[in-house]
């Protein structure tokens, strides 16, 4: 017995479990998924823009000249391999970079400016997994490519907020606003920031050591707790930019009064992405502060120049679909569940279950969600798996109704049952579920000839 015991243990195979920092989108969660990319398909299209999609993966020179050396993302959080041929790839880790790249290669700045792009991708960071901060995450983004203008920006953070309200969290959000000037006025901030630091060096993380000879700004974004209560009492940037900076900024915020979108100004807010110029936002959960922000964005005027485009202005706005998602549950936001069934088929005998096959097809052509039993159990077992599944109605076929040609429907809520014509049994539960309930999909209709 012993023995047996043993070598059935032997016999046991770890099972797989997927990389750390990474998960499964499950049935319930792809409801949310399908609903917000709904939302965001609707009002892109509302704005006119279009959708792109850029490649999984970029020469991962794309993000190191766009992202900046000393950010986080590039100097720890990028997956980087080198394929069979030794040229390095990087799985992206925000969609910007890809898509600045697209345009330039394929010549957008042709097109009439602005060039107005959205996606909705997964990207990739070597991030410490926590709740909210995922290896592989969702992303959905907006690209204003060509124009500089801070109607422009006050239109991006309006549809930004538009999204959230759609989504029902617009209440638990708060819009921090900032501009961080151009890069020459940032120059001499940059040298401020590096006296103030003078001295203080021992408090800092090692990364912020490093970055305080490179690109001191990034000091401002650290989230080490000493460096936080560091970066508070730094001297503030705005009062070191550039007039043109300020009156851009001044006009923005004079904008989003108009539209009535409320902000925090919050001079420390710098994003953690070096290709920023001007105006950068976020949208923080009001509880979390910047820990959990679900998306932010910026203007960004060299970057196309950057990367060996032609100097264009541009201005875009990202957000998280997983955070988005944890925020719409904190706040018990269902959204329709479309997945529900409508009829199940029960069936006895091998003539009811050829006859079954036939009907299902039809019901299911008709916008009614089919499942049907074809397995061998009895029709109560079909029964109360049809009760699992908590449809409304079964269809059942038994040797009689074969001979009769008939069907029975079932009321499953209130047990009573009427017996009709196989071939009325479309029709009538279409009555029964309502046409305005039904998956109506016929592609044929849909395409253009
Ligand atoms: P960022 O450009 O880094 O500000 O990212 C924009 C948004 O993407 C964030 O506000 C998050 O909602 C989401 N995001 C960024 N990194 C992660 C991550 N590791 N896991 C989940 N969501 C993320």
């Amino acid at each position: 017995m012993a023995e047996k015991e043993e070598k059935s243990e032997e016999k046991k195979i770890e099972a797989f479990r997927s990389p750390r920092g990474v998960h499964d989108i499950l049935p319930m969660d792809h409801e949310y998924h399908t609903f917000i990319k709904k939302v965001i398909r609707h009002r892109a299209r509302q704005a006119g823009f279009r959708r792109i999609s850029t490649p999984i993966f970029e020469a991962t020179d794309v993000f190191k000249r766009s992202i900046g050396d000393t950010s986080d993302i590039v100097s720890k959080e990028m997956y980087t391999f080198e394929d069979r041929k030794g040229r390095s790839l990087t799985l992206k880790p925000e969609g910007t970079a890809g898509v600045v790249r697209a345009f330039i290669q394929h010549g957008m700045q042709e097109l009439p400016q602005p060039v107005l792009l959205y996606y909705i991708e997964p990207h990739f960071r070597y991030d410490r997994p926590q709740k909210g901060r995922y290896r592989q995450f969702w992303q959905f983004g907006f690209e204003v490519i060509g124009e500089s203008d801070p109607a422009l920006d006050a239109q991006i953070i309006q549809l930004a907020s538009k999204i959230n309200e759609d989504l029902g969290i617009s209440g638990i959000l708060s819009l921090q606003l900032n501009t961080i000037g151009t890069p020459e006025a940032r120059k001499e901030y940059m040298g401020i920031l590096q006296d103030y630091y003078a001295g203080k060096e021992r408090s800092l993380c090692d990364s912020c050591k490093v970055r305080l000879d490179k690109n001191p700004l990034r000091l401002l974004d650290c989230k080490e707790e000493d460096c936080v209560i560091l970066a508070q009492l730094a001297p503030v940037m705005r009062d070191y930019l550039d007039k043109e900076s300020v009156e851009y900024h001044e006009e923005l915020v004079g904008y989003l009064d108009e539209i009535g979108i409320e902000y925090t100004e919050n001079p420390k807010l710098i994003r953690g992405l070096d290709y920023y110029t001007k105006t950068v936002f976020e949208f923080w959960d009001k509880d979390n502060g910047s820990q959990n922000a679900i998306g932010g964005g910026g203007r960004y005027d060299g970057l196309l120049e950057l990367m060996g485009g032609q100097p264009t202005p541009a201005v875009g706005y990202a957000a998280g679909i997983e955070r988005i998602i944890a925020n719409m549950k904190r706040e018990r936001i269902r959204v329709p569940s479309k997945d529900t069934l409508h009829v199940f088929v029960a069936q006895l005998g091998n003539e009811a279950k050829k006859k079954c096959l036939g009907l299902i097809d039809r019901l299911r052509d008709s916008g009614l969600k089919t499942m049907g039993a074809l397995g061998k159990g009895s029709i109560n077992v079909q029964l109360r798996l049809a009760d699992k599944f908590k449809v409304p109605y079964t269809v059942l076929i038994g040797i009689t109704e074969v001979r009769e040609g008939t069907a029975i429907i079932r009321d499953m809520e209130i047990g009573i049952q009427e017996t009709l014509d196989m071939e009325d049994v479309p029709e009538r539960l279409v009555e029964l579920i309502g046409e305005e309930n039904l998956d109506k999909y016929s592609p044929g209709e849909l395409l253009y000839s």
